[in-house]
């Protein structure tokens, strides 16, 4: 079901691909702080050693971390859940947004060593969470832990109904253990005219600076999605009942032993979570 060569939303962001990711690559690099609009790495820390004036009784004026996310919302909602795997809930039909119905959940994939998709999902996001609060954010998640069931598919894009955006998170599960890499999934308009809209040409832009804050991670994208692992597809029900911008992140590859290992390392799951930080970041704030 992957209508990979819909390319219709895709066309004005492509053309706008060179400016984002001159503006994401001068503006976004991990490390390369923009004083103007990035905090410190650690602004409590930055804050606690900066030095005091003197001024004897008073506290002194705080030189807090930027916060450029203020008044944002940002919607996240970490794939699966950890009580889905024998549910029978989760093989409910529900509405997928596009006249059809499709299971509410479904359990995700794993690592050769049994590391759960849906923990993955929920660690990173939990990171994504903090980083993005550190700069002023209010996140919602679509679920509250890593042990219930559900939510259903239909329910994954309107939770976020006040949010600035929305970004699902995934790691995807082929046989082929050679398939590696992220790639990002983008709502595909119903036509031509939809395709037109504020929203779907605000999902592409979505999915084209995800795309470009994971290649600034050195992360790459999984050539099995298009040159720059960017696709637009009408199968994702949490995406079709967005009624706001979204995308989903598809980190790599769980049965590729190279990305299992980054997922399955404290490390490696902090680079996932920065990129999406980036691009988030970069989508609500960069010019
Ligand atoms: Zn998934």
């Amino acid at each position: 079901m992957g209508n990979t060569g819909a390319v219709l939303p895709l066309g004005p962001a492509h053309a706008l691909l060179p400016l984002l990711l001159a503006s994401v690559l001068s503006g976004c690099a991990l490390g390369a702080a923009d004083p103007q609009t990035r905090p410190s790495e650690n602004p409590r820390t930055a804050g606690a050693s900066a030095s005091t004036p003197g001024t004897p009784g008073t506290v002194p004026p705080t030189t807090e971390a930027p916060r450029p996310l203020e008044g944002r919302t940002v919607a996240l909602d970490p794939g699966h859940n950890g009580g889905n795997a024998g549910s029978a809930e989760i093989t409910r039909q529900v509405d997928d947004g596009r006249g059809g119905t499709k299971h509410c959940n479904t359990t995700g994939t794993a690592t050769n060593s049994d590391y759960a998709e849906h923990a993955f999902n929920w660690e990173v996001a939990l990171e994504v969470r903090e980083q993005l609060e550190k700069q002023g954010a209010s996140v919602v998640l679509s679920r509250d832990d890593d042990e219930g069931v559900g939510p259903c598919v239909d329910e994954r894009g309107a939770f976020a109904d006040d949010a600035d955006l929305l970004v699902s998170i995934h790691a995807n599960g082929t046989e082929d253990t050679s398939a590696q890499g992220f790639h990002v999934i983008v709502p595909e308009p119903l036509d031509d005219e939809v395709a037109a809209t504020d929203l779907a040409a605000d999902s592409a832009d979505l999915g084209e600076v995800l795309v470009a804050a994971f290649e600034d991670a050195d992360l790459s994208p999984n050539p099995a999605y298009g040159e720059d692992g960017l696709v637009a597809r009408s199968d994702i029900a949490g995406l079709n009942h967005a009624s706001v911008p979204a995308a989903m992140v598809e980190c790599g590859e769980m049965r590729n032993v190279e990305d299992a290992a980054r997922m399955e390392s404290p490390e490696g799951r902090s680079v996932y979570a920065s990129a999406i930080s980036a691009g988030i970041e970069e989508y609500l704030i960069g010019d």
